[in-house]
């Protein structure tokens, strides 16, 4: 099977509806009109969004479309659409197709079955959608070459609350913008209009081979193995980190570039990552509001794809215990108009004001919220990522790199900093280039890492939307932004005040910055020290969402309001209980109609064996030395079963959310967990003909 030839440069955007088919298509003064209302924030008047929904609808049409959807972002963490046809009947049995501003503009899906976390009582149910004119509407087509015309909207109710992640995240957006540009223009700058805040996802995922994934009960209802002993070989010998990319996995990520492409998604890298069946694609960085629309098409058309290929994509933060789970590193900066990077530190970082008024402004953020930060992290999935010995720790802590860390430092402390000068790295073979040193080396334990010209949040998991995490960081850093300017306009000493606030940060704040070994024990213990949070479940960490400090920052911003905050808490950690009550339900399922009766029917076969065996007159010490570990494996295993199933009924009889989550927590998650040692046990000594699923072995080497 080969992929036909491709022209990239062709097929780039070509089912976006962009800003050059706009201009081409669109009469000069409503396409004016469109550019000066997003421009200036305004709305459209109905005549323009007329115009501009036909034109829409012509282009979509010739795009092969029949409909048409408002596409959103629910409390769900997924997308959301709901497809209608451009017919539209006239006269006897005639129609016309049809798109009208008002269409474009605003939509209304019944929004009683979307999660709403209390608000649903409110708003009864109404819930309208609207334009986000800000980013592009594109067509989608799929393999059966059904074409739809999708519309980037919000989601609010009819009193104005917000029922998605979008309509926050661009308040929070706004926020920042604000603020850093606040304190740009209080540094001096006179060329800057604007400041967006920019993002670019690396997306980890992993691939398994469907006919396998389609004997795994667990792996479809939960996106993870609830069971299975070790492979064999693990991740030890690293040799799949950059490895070469096989043939069936590199038609897919072809496949996926290819339709990436099309809907405009700067799709630009592609490897293997470090467990087995392991895979990354980043995309080059856009503004952030467009990144996280994209990110969430990156993901569906992942999922979609990787199935045209007889494969499951599997986006859950950790599918297989033992191995390296998925996480999306956001990298994040904010950017002018006129393209500056306002976390660039230039050849003279310690010189730069601008550099380093915005360097403190992040890290005073990050202390003073990394509990929020965390919380907006947590998920059922993300539990086993962290705090459970793997990447990244539970703790959160900034990375800033032996450079950027001692100037910190220095300056902090008041005292100079001298410039080393650039230095060059040499590896003594003529022919190869030296070339200068990076501000800031690579550490892949930090949770927050200044990365050379941006931080990457890294505890962000895998199947997430990344409006939560980035929504809590730009409200943080909006904060701290907004102190800062506030202390620059009033001062009639830039340079003074620049330094007097690194001093600040430095004493109050340098707690956050760490540049060891995260994943050492020894970091924990000095975190403990240091008074920084360490929360290991989503539960808990869920909390730090709700306490007065959220509240209040998350107000003061506009970003969500009291009850728009909460309900979001609510959906967590009702979304929690729910998915640890699937996964006990699925274990459930497995251990007592898979594992433990193909335990039963090779304890049934030694036994006979050992009759046989014994009736020819011979020792079957042997078999009998097996059949007796798999009878307590299988004892044990059938209380532990009986086990789940009560902690499974101790907790649908709470009520009340917080504690019932708890419970979910330490009885019925523990409860399944701890099942699976034994059944886990059996696999390794049941026949692999009787053992009724496919092994680690199996789903991680088998691709
Ligand atoms: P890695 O962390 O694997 O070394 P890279 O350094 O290549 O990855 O880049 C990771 C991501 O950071 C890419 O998506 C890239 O576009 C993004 N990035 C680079 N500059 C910025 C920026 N100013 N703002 C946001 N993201 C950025
Ligand atoms: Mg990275």
């Amino acid at each position: 099977m080969s992929n036909p030839v491709i022209n990239v440069a062709e097929i780039f955007g070509s089912n976006v509806f962009s800003d050059k088919v706009m201009k081409e298509r669109l009469p000069k003064a409503v396409y004016k009109s469109f550019k000066k209302s997003i421009d200036e924030g305004k709305q459209l008047t109905m005549d323009v969004a007329n115009v501009i929904a036909n034109s829409m609808k012509d282009w979509a049409i010739e795009k092969g479309a029949t409909h048409y959807t408002h596409w959103f972002q629910p409390l769900t963490g997924i997308t959301a659409e709901k497809h209608d046809a451009f017919i539209s009947p006239v006269g006897d049995g005639e129609i016309v197709l049809e798109f009208s501003g008002k269409q474009l503009i605003q939509g209304e899906p019944d929004a009683s079955s979307f999660p709403s976390g209390g608000l649903r009582a409110t708003f009864e149910a109404r819930g309208y959608t609207a334009w986000d004119p800000t980013v592009p509407a594109f067509v989608k087509d799929n393999a059966v070459g059904d074409v739809t015309l999708f519309i980037p909207t919000a989601f609010y109710s009819y009193t104005g609350v917000a029922l998605d992640k979008k309509i926050p995240l661009l308040r929070s957006i706004d926020a920042v913008s604000k603020q850093a540009l606040r304190v740009l223009k209080a540094l001096g700058n006179t060329t800057s209009r604007k400041v967006v805040a920019t993002l670019g996802p690396e997306q980890e995922y992993f691939l398994v081979d469907k006919k396998l994934f389609m004997q795994r009960l667990d792996l479809q209802l939960t996106g993870r193995t609830l069971f299975g002993a070790a492979s064999p070989k693990g991740q030890e010998l690293e040799d799949q980190y950059f490895g070469t990319i096989k043939d069936n996995v590199s038609a897919f990520m072809a496949d996926l570039d290819a339709e990436m492409w099309k809907l405009g998604i700067f799709s630009k890298t592609r490897h293997n990552e470090v467990a087995p069946a392991q895979f990354e694609n980043a995309p080059v960085f856009s503004m952030l509001n467009t990144a996280v629309d994209h990110n969430q098409l990156t993901m569906e058309l992942m999922q979609k794809i990787a199935l045209r290929h007889d494969l499951v994509c599997l986006l859950h933060e950790k599918p297989y215990r033992g191995i390296n789970g998925s996480g999306k590193h956001n990298n994040w900066s904010l950017a002018t108009d006129d393209g500056l990077n306002l976390l660039e530190p230039g050849d003279n970082p310690h010189d730069n004001m601008q550099f380093l008024a915005f360097l403190a402004g992040v890290i005073r953020a990050v202390d003073r919220h990394a509990d929020m930060l965390r919380g907006g992290c947590a998920t059922a999935g993300q539990d086993h990522r962290l705090g459970a010995n793997e990447a990244p720790p539970a703790i959160i802590s900034v990375y800033l790199g032996d450079m950027l860390g001692e100037i910190f430092e220095k300056l902090g402390k008041g005292e100079k900093y001298s410039s080393k000068g650039k230095e060059f790295t040499n590896v003594g073979v003529d022919t190869l280039p030296s070339f200068p040193k990076d501000n800031s080396d690579r550490n892949r334990t930090s949770p927050f890492a200044f990365t050379g010209n941006k931080f990457e949040f890294r505890m962000v998991g895998s199947a997430m939307s990344c409006a939560g995490p980035m929504l809590i960081l730009n409200t943080a850093v909006a904060e701290s932004f907004d102190e800062i300017a506030g202390r620059l306009e009033k001062s009639k000493d830039i340079k003074a005040e620049v330094a007097a606030i690194l001093k600040d940060v430095f004493r109050e704040n340098s707690k956050i910055v760490f540049n060891g070994n995260n994943y050492s024990a020894e970091w924990e213990k000095e975190a403990a020290k240091r008074g920084l949070p360490n929360v290991k479940n989503s539960v808990d960490a869920h909390k730090a969402l709700i306490t007065p400090k959220a509240e209040s920052i998350l107000t003061k911003y506009g970003v969500l309001s009291k009850e728009e905050l909460h309900s979001r808490y609510e959906i967590y950690i009702e979304t929690y209980s729910k998915v640890i009550n699937i996964e006990a339900n699925t274990a459930i399922n497995m251990a007592g109609t898979m594992f433990i009766p193909a335990a039963i029917k090779y304890a049934t076969k030694l036994a006979d064996s050992i009759s046989k065996v014994k009736a020819a007159g011979v020792s079957a010490a042997a078999q009998e030395g097996i059949l007796k570990t798999v009878s307590t494996l299988l004892e044990t295993a059938v209380k532990k079963l009986k086990a789940v199933v009560d902690a499974k009924e101790k907790a649908s009889n709470i009520s009340e959310a917080v504690k019932k989550a708890e419970c979910y927590r330490d009885d019925v998650f523990t409860a399944y967990t701890s099942l699976r040692d034994e059944i886990d046990a059996l696999e390794a000594i049941v026949p692999a003909n009787i053992w009724p699923v496919p092994t680690y072995a199996d789903l991680l080497f088998k691709l």
